[in-house]
């Protein structure tokens, strides 16, 4: 009963960010639905590709939930944890898991991913110069699981959602971001951004294999081609436009 109504609550809010099209789309609270808080957007060409975000609540680590209307097979970006509620909104909305990426090996981000994928025909893509950063000497959280390597500039196509990857090290070495693009919409781009840059922040670098430089270097060149009019979804907290963090984050001069 509650997530039939936060499936209808859900998809009516799909149906009116699709009715005011892409120009106007914001981010869109959920709370008022019930449950856990879901955000919705639309992007690719002609909206036809639906991002969710799952909250980890313990890390509040967003994980992204990417499928293509007309597809229903979707990609999960970060399952940092609570693998049985990334699971619950797959089914909820009728979604098969077609691929798990990592942005970065830190636990926050990984720590759900062997629970998803097991028993599913699901290949979980990261960079080879990942660092899987656990709790304290626990075991590897992906044992078991042979990833496939991404490279900067891999153009992926995952449940026909095409992905093109970014490589941002300094908050870990293997980090990447992902971009979708918006062909004809005012926002150009959707970048899941990881642990790189936030609303108003960047990525610590005080973890193994961090780097302030490579930091800077992926902020102010790796990322410096795409427009302002990017939508940035990060690995924590609330989504925020290239445009503003590079007028007022003080941490991308
Ligand atoms: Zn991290
Ligand atoms: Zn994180």
């Amino acid at each position: 009963m509650g997530s039939r109504r936060a499936q209808a609550c859900f998809w009516s809010r799909s149906i009116l960010i699709a009715a005011l099209g892409l120009v106007s789309v914001s981010l869109l609270g959920m709370s008022d639905c019930g449950g856990k808080p879901e955000t919705a957007f639309l992007a690719g060409d002609d909206g036809e590709i639906m991002i969710a975000r799952v909250l980890i609540k313990d890390t509040r680590t967003n994980c992204w939930v990417v499928w293509k209307k007309i597809r229903r097979r979707a990609i999960v970006i970060d399952p940092g944890g609570a693998p049985q509620s990334i699971e619950r909104f797959l089914k909820r909305h009728d979604l098969e898991l077609a691929a798990v990426v990592h942005t970065h090996g830190h636990w926050d981000h990984i720590r759900g991913t062997r629970e998803l994928v097991r028993e599913k025909n699901a290949h979980v893509y990261q960079h080879p110069e990942m660092v899987e950063l656990t709790r304290g000497g626990d075991e590897s959280l992906l044992d078991g699981i042979t990833p496939r390597e991404l490279s900067d500039g891999d153009a992926l196509s995952l449940g026909g959602v095409e992905l093109t990857v970014i490589h941002t090290p300094g908050h870990s070495p293997g980090s990447i971001c992902l971009l979708i693009e918006n062909k004809g919409a005012d926002v150009a781009y959707t970048m899941f951004s990881g642990d790189l840059l936030f609303k108003m922040g960047v990525g610590r670098t005080d973890f193994e294999g961090g780097s302030r430089t490579e930091l800077r270097k992926s902020l102010n060149e790796r990322i410096a081609h795409l427009p302002d009019q990017t939508r940035v979804l990060p690995g924590h907290g609330p989504e925020t436009m290239l445009g503003d963090e590079r007028e007022n984050n003080l941490l991308m001069k």
